[in-house]
This record gives structure tokens, sequence and C-alpha cells, in this order.
């Protein structure tokens, strides 16, 4: 009959088609893995969480607790339920980003100005362990950004520096006039990030380590949104990190 068959060996346009619908379904099968990977580590990140809850409101119920035990566990049950709620805000809010629900309303805003808030809010939180935090912001430039989402990129980016630096070390928050726009680097001199992890940070869930950052608070998905963020505004960010050194985040956007 007139069947054609669609050979990947062909060499005719067929061929060529057979070809990009083969590379199609590798994509598509590459991202349904992605996928049942994302969700499989969404259910484990939320389950461990709720085990601490059920754990220490058992342990809440049990006779003869002291006053102090009381209170501790109180207070853990409060944390754990806090970051459980800060997970699932983020992951919502990553969501819509992926739906193309998630917009940026822009405005001329002076950079100095609007970074110097941000570093004064977070500034008591940085003395708890000493960490100086400065802003080194000479001129006064306009750019044209979503304050209310780049302050999320910003706070994200500071509350790692704070979350991953130990006591007494130094902070900055840097602005260079750039050719295309403007770069903003925000460093510390913290831990460090080991260069075969450097690649994958940006991703959703990943985290150097892993205990490690849910102890301090961390969720996986902070720097997944502010790479969404940047790129949103046609902004790049990059990281620069030596083990044991310090790291430096860079968001670079045009005017
Ligand atoms: P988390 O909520 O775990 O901090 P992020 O998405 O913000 O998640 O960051 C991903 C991982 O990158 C962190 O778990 C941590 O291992 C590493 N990281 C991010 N920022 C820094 C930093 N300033 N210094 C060292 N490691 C960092």
């Amino acid at each position: 009959g007139n069947a054609v068959t669609l050979d990947i060996h062909r060499d005719d346009e067929l061929g060529e088609l057979a070809r990009e619908i083969y590379t199609l379904s590798e994509e598509l099968e590459h991202l349904k893995n992605e996928r049942t990977e994302f969700l499989s580590s969404v259910s484990h990140e939320l389950r461990t969480p709720l085990t601490y809850l059920k754990g220490y409101a058992d342990i809440l119920n049990r006779p003869n607790l002291s006053v102090e035990d009381r209170e501790k566990f109180a207070s853990i049950i409060q944390e754990e339920a806090t970051q459980l709620t800060e997970m699932v805000k983020e992951l919502f809010l990553l969501a819509k980003m992926d739906k193309n629900q998630f917009s940026i309303s822009k405005e001329e805003i002076p950079l100095c100005d609007f970074l110097k808030e941000i570093v004064s809010k977070l500034t008591p939180a940085f003395m708890e362990k000493n960490i100086s935090l400065q802003l080194i912001c000479a001129k006064d430039i306009y750019v044209n950004i979503d304050p209310i989402r780049f302050r999320q990129v910003i706070n994200n980016l500071l509350d790692n520096a704070r979350k991953y630096s130990s006591e007494s070390t130094s902070v900055e928050v840097v602005v260079h006039e750039q050719k295309y726009g403007v770069s903003i680097d925000v460093r510390d001199q913290g831990e460090g990030i080991p260069e075969k992890d450097l690649p994958y940070i940006w991703e959703r869930l990943y985290r150097v380590d892993k205990s490690r950052s849910r102890a301090l608070g961390g969720t996986g998905l902070g720097l997944a949104i502010v790479k969404e963020i940047v790129e949103l505004h046609g902004g790049t960010v990059e990281v620069k990190s030596v083990l044991g050194e310090g790291t430096t985040f860079t968001i670079n956007i045009s005017r």
C-alpha cells in the first residue's frame, strides 16, 4: 500500500521528520522522569516535617512532662510548622511560575535606597551571628524592576549568606554600574559551595547538605525562585564560590 515508515535512518525529509519526532519523544520521556522525581522529592520533603510534628505532638500528650520540656517541644512544633508553611508557599509560587500565572510589574526604582531598606531590615538577624552586613552602592541608579519580587531575590540571597556563614564574618552587597546596566553582588565569607555542586544549586530542592540546610530552616527552593525571578526581569544570576572561603552571587540586569 501507500504506508510510509518513519525510519530515523532514512536519508530524506521523512527521515528528518522521524529523527525530530524521536528527539521530541526522548525529551518528553526525560520531562516525565523529571516530574516523577520531583514529585517524589516533594512528598519526601513534606513528610519529614510532618513526621517531626506528629512525634512531638505525641510527646506533648505524655503525663508528667516538665514545663521546660513542654515549652521546648511546643517551640519545635512551631518551628517545624513554620518551615512546612514556608515550603508549601514556595512550591505554590514555583507552580504559578510554571503555569505562567506569575506576572511581574516593573517600576523605576532607585536601587541604592531600595537595597538600603532591605539591608537595614535584615541587620538584626545578622547581628545575632555577629556578621557585619554592608551595602556598597555609590550613586543612585534607577532600575526597572518589580520591587516586591526583587525584594524576595535579595532577601533569599542574603538569607543564604547569613545561614551559610560562621559567626563574626562579613557579608557585602555591592552595586556596580555596567555598560549593559547594573550588577549586584552578594558576597559572603561563609563555607562556600563545592565545585561539583555549583551547577545544581539552582535546581528545586537541591541542597549541598540536606540535614544542614534543614537545620537552618532551608527549603532548597530559594535559589530556584531567585533564578526564575531574575530571568523574568530579563536578567541573569551567576555564582562564584571557593570552598572554605566564601561565595559571591552576581545579579546582572539591564536598565
Ligand atoms: P536552602 O533553602 O537549602 O538554602 P537554596 O535553594 O537557597 O536552598 O540553596 C540551595 C543550596 O545551595 C543550599 O542548600 C546550600 O547548600 C547552597 N548555598 C546557597 N547559598 C549558599 C551560600 N551563600 N553559601 C554556601 N552555600 C550556599
